[in-house]
C-alpha cells in the first residue's frame, strides 16, 4: 500500500472534513520528518544549509528547469524576480484582477504600475485579448515591460498566446506560479513556461512546508546570480562587498529540509487529486459550471472551483453539513482598496466581475477519502 492511500484509511466521519489536509499527510512522512529534523539539529546550519542545496537540485530536476532558487515566500519569489528585471517607477507590469492580492502588490511595492486584465471565462486565467488591448492603450507616460500571468487554481496560463504579445512589444513573462507548480503545459511542467517561474511553499499550496517559503526558476545564469545577491541583501563577491539594493529573502534550512521529504510524495499526491477532481467533475457537470482544463494542460488542483448561480446559498448550507468551502475570490483585486487608483484593460473586467460572484472551492487534497468525498459529492447534488 502506498503511503497515500495509507494514509486515507482513517475513519469517516462529517464532523471533520479538512478543506486541505496537512495533519494526514503529516502521518504519512512522520517518522522521515523526524529523522530530517533531527539530523539538521545536529548539524545546525540553519541558514543556506546543505539541505536547501539539495532542494534546489532536486526542484529544478522535477520540473526540468536549469535553475531553482529557493527563497522565504511566494511573495518573496516574485519580489526578486522583479528586482531582478529591474522594475520600477514609470513601468507598467500587466496582471490578470482574478487573483491573491501578493501578484499586483510586488509590482507596486517597487513603484511600478499593475495594470489589471480581465480572465477568460473558462479557465479562470488571464485573457490574451484582453492583455493585447491593455499593451496598445497603455498610458503614454508608462512603459510596458512585462506581463505576469497567474496559474489559477493549479492550471498553467495560455503562454503561447501570450509570447506572441510579448514577441510584439518587447515584454518579459514572469509565471506567477504559487498555486501550480506540479502541474504542465503541453507536456512541459510549470518552472519552463515563461523566462522566470515563481512558486510558494505556503503549507497550503500543492507542495508546501510548515511555514512560509518559496522558489524561482529559471534557465538564465545571469539572472540566478542577481536573484541570489538580491537575496542576500544585493551582496557581491562576498558578504563585504553589497553591489545592489537587495533583501532578507532565503528560505530556511528547516523548510527545505522538510520539502525534500514532501517532494518525494509529490508525484503520488498531483495523482490522488485528479482522481477526486475526475469524480467531482463528473458528478457535478449537470448542476455546475465545473472546471475546463486547456487542451494540453494538467493542474495541481490547488483548488477545485465550482461557479454556481446561488453561490452564496449554497455555501451557507454547505456549512449546515460540516462541508467547509472557501471564496476564491469574491472581490476583484482592481476594486480593493490598495488597487483602486492602478488602470485596468480598455473593455474593463466583465468576467472577472461576473465570476467572483459564482466561485465556490469545494475541499481538495490527496487524502479526501471515497467515503469523504461521496458525502460531499451528494450533499451538494442535494442541495442544487
Ligand atoms: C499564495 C499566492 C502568492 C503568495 O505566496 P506566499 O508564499 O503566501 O507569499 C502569490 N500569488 C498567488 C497567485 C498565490 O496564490
Amino acid at each position: 500500500m502506498s503511503q497515500v492511500t495509507q494514509a486515507k484509511s482513517s475513519k469517516f466521519h462529517s464532523g471533520n472534513i479538512a478543506f486541505i489536509d496537512l495533519q494526514a499527510q503529516q502521518q504519512a512522512i512522520r517518522s522521515q520528518l523526524d529523522v530530517a529534523i533531527a539530523r539538521l539539529l545536529d548539524h545546525g546550519q540553519y541558514i543556506l544549509g546543505p539541505e536547501v542545496r539539495m532542494l534546489e537540485d532536486e526542484l529544478a530536476k522535477f520540473c526540468g528547469a536549469k535553475y531553482a532558487i529557493t527563497c522565504a515566500s511566494g511573495t518573496d519569489a516574485l519580489l526578486l524576480a522583479l528586482m531582478a528585471k529591474g522594475v520600477g517607477p514609470g513601468d507598467a507590469v500587466f496582471v490578470p484582477a482574478f487573483t491573491f492580492p501578493a501578484t499586483a502588490e510586488v509590482v507596486a511595492q517597487l513603484g511600478a504600475t499593475p495594470v489589471f486584465i480581465d480572465i477568460l471565462p473558462d479557465t479562470f486565467n488571464m485573457c490574451p485579448s484582453s492583455l493585447a488591448a491593455a499593451v496598445q492603450s497603455l498610458d503614454k507616460n508608462l512603459t510596458a515591460v512585462g506581463v505576469m500571468p497567474v496559474d489559477l487554481f493549479g492550471q498553467p496560463a495560455d503562454y503561447a498566446s501570450f509570447a506572441q504579445i510579448a514577441q510584439q512589444h518587447n515584454l518579459w513573462i514572469i509565471d506567477d506560479a504559487a498555486q501550480s507548480f506540479g502541474a504542465s503545459l503541453n507536456g512541459k511542467l510549470v518552472g519552463t513556461l515563461a523566462e522566470i517561474t515563481c512558486t510558494s511553499f505556503f503549507p497550503a499550496k500543492p507542495l508546501g512546508c510548515y511555514g512560509d517559503g518559496g522558489a524561482l526558476f529559471t534557465d538564465d545564469p545571469e539572472l540566478v546570480d542577481i536573484i541570489k545577491s538580491c537575496r542576500v541583501h544585493g551582496q557581491g563577491i562576498d558578504k563585504y562587498n553589497t553591489v545592489r539594493l537587495g533583501m532578507t529573502g532565503r528560505l530556511d534550512t528547516l523548510q527545505a529540509a522538510i520539502l525534500l521529504e514532501k517532494l518525494k510524495l509529490f508525484p503520488e499526491e498531483l495523482q490522488a487529486k485528479q482522481v477526486v477532481a475526475d469524480r467531482y467533475s463528473q458528478a457535478f457537470q449537470s448542476i455546475a459550471t465545473v472546471p475546463t482544463l486547456m487542451a494540453g494542460a494538467t493542474s495541481s488542483w490547488a483548488q477545485y472551483t465550482l461557479c454556481v448561480d446561488n453561490r452564496d446559498e449554497l455555501q451557507a448550507k454547505l456549512k449546515e453539513y460540516n462541508i467547509p468551502t472557501a471564496l476564491y475570490y469574491p472581490t476583484p483585486l482592481n476594486s480593493q482598496p490598495p488597487y483602486q487608483q492602478y488602470p485596468c484593460a480598455p473593455q474593463g473586467l466583465p468576467n472577472t466581475e461576473n465570476i467572483c460572484q459564482k466561485v465556490i472551492s469545494l475541499p481538495m487534497h490527496p487524502y479526501l477519502q471515497r467515503d469523504t468525498q461521496d458525502y460531499i459529492i451528494e450533499t451538494v447534488l442535494s442541495i442544487c
